[in-house]
C-alpha cells in the first residue's frame, strides 16, 4: 500500500515490538545516512530497533554518530515484527534472501521502485531518501531529530545531490540543508570525512580504471572499466572506486558515461550516468536494474564483450530516441 507522509509518519509513530532497519548491499551515502538517521531517530522515540546491512560499511562514514550500532550479517536469523527498508527500489537490492518480518515497509526515491512490501512511500522526484526522511521524521517529532539524526541525514543528502549539482537539487533540498545546519551540522567535517581522507591506493586504482577509457556511439558514450585484477594490484577497496564514473561522464559531448565493474569471473555490476538526454533507468531497467533518471545500474552475468555489445545497442536505441524527441 502506497502511503504519503503524512500516513506514513503515522505509521512508523504507532509501530510496536522490534523493529529492523536495513538497506542495500554496497551501501552508499543515502543508504547509510537514511538507514542510520532512522535507527537514530527511533531510538530517541525509544523503539525498540535494530540496524543490519548485508554489506561492510564503507571507511568514510565511520565518523557517523551510532555507526558502531550497524551489524553486518549474511543473513538475518532473528524474527521482527517490522523492517524498515531504506533507499530500496526492489527486493534483491536489500542483498537478504528473506527477511523475517511480520510487516514491511520502504522508503526510496527511485524511479523504477516496484512495491514489494506492505507499505512504500516512494517520491521520485525528490533529491535522496534522507531528504524525504527528514520531512517524514519532521512530522512524527520535530525535537527528536538532533545531531546524530541530521548528521547521517545531511550526509545522504550531499552524495546523492553530488554536494548540491546534480538536477535532482530542489529549493527545498537547500531549505532542509539549511535546516540541518541549523541544528549543528558542519558541513565541512562532513565533506572532508568522505572525500578529504583518500587512500594512495584509491588514486592507484583510479589510474588503472582510467587507462582503460574508450568511447563507443560517436564519442557520445564513454566507458571505463574495472577488473578484479587492479583491485589485488592495489589493495584497494572495491568502494573506493566510488565516484570514478565522474571522469568519464564530465568529458565534453559524452552523453553517457558506464562503469563497467568486474565482481566475479563473469559476472559484472554495470554504473550508468546521463548528462540529461537519455533516461539511463529505463536502460538499466531493460537488464533488470534500476536507479534514476541520471544515474542507474544493474547486474548481469556473462562475458565483458557480449554485455557491452548488447548494453551499446541498447544506448544507440535510447540516443536514437532522445535525439529525436528533442528535435521533434
Ligand atoms: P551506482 O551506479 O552508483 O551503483 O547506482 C546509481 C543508481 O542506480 C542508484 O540509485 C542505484 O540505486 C541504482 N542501481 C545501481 N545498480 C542497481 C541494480 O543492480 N539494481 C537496481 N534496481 N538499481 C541499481
Ligand atoms: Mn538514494
Amino acid at each position: 500500500m502506497k502511503l504519503n507522509r503524512k500516513e506514513m509518519a503515522e505509521l512508523i509513530k504507532n509501530m510496536s515490538g522490534k523493529i529492523l532497519i536495513t538497506t542495500h548491499k554496497n551501501p552508499d551515502g543515502d543508504a547509510v545516512g537514511s538507514s542510520l538517521g532512522w535507527f537514530n531517530f527511533l531510538k530517541k522515540l525509544r523503539k525498540e530497533v535494530k540496524i543490519i546491512y548485508r554489506d561492510r560499511i564503507p571507511f568514510f562514514f565511520d565518523f557517523l554518530p551510532g555507526i558502531e550500532n550497524v551489524e553486518v550479517s549474511e543473513e538475518i536469523k532473528e524474527q521482527f515484527d517490522w523492517v524498515i527498508i531504506t533507499d530500496v527500489s526492489d527486493p534483491e537490492r536489500t542483498g537478504f534472501s528473506e527477511i523475517p518480518a511480520e510487516r514491511s515497509v520502504v522508503i526510496d526515491h527511485h524511479i523504477t521502485a516496484e512495491p514489494f512490501t506492505d507499505y512504500a512511500i516512494v517520491e521520485p522526484e525528490i533529491s535522496s531518501t534522507c531528504e524525504l526522511s527528514y520531512h517524514i521524521m519532521k512530522l512524527i517529532d520535530e525535537s527528536l531529530i538532533d545531531l546524530s539524526v541530521a548528521t547521517p541525514v545531511y550526509t545522504g543528502i550531499m552524495t546523492d545531490t553530488g554536494g548540491f549539482n546534480y538536477s535532482n537539487t530542489s529549493p527545498e533540498t537547500h531549505v532542509v540543508a539549511a535546516e540541518l545546519l541549523k541544528i549543528g551540522v558542519d558541513p565541512y567535517k562532513v565533506y572532508t570525512n568522505i572525500f578529504e581522507r583518500n587512500r594512495i591506493n584509491k588514486l592507484k586504482l583510479l589510474e588503472l580504471v582510467l587507462k582503460t577509457l574508450a568511447f563507443e556511439l560517436k564519442e557520445k558514450v564513454a566507458h571505463i572499466t574495472l577488473f578484479r585484477k587492479f583491485l589485488e594490484e592495489t589493495e584497494a577497496y572495491p568502494e573506493e572506486a566510488e565516484g570514478f564514473i565522474n571522469y568519464p561522464r564530465s568529458i565534453a559531448g559524452v552523453e553517457v558515461a558506464v562503469f563497467f565493474k568486474e565482481i566475479e569471473e563473469n559476472h559484472w555490476k554495470v554504473s550508468m550516468r546521463s548528462k540529461g538526454r537519455v533516461i539511463v533507468a529505463e536502460v538499466a531497467k531493460a537488464f533488470g536494474g534500476g536507479g534514476h533518471k541520471m544515474a542507474a545500474g544493474f547486474e548481469k552475468e556473462g562475458n565483458l564483450e557480449e554485455i557491452k555489445k548488447e548494453l551499446f545497442k541498447a544506448l544507440e536505441e535510447a540516443l536514437e530516441k532522445a535525439y529525436y524527441e528533442s528535435y521533434s
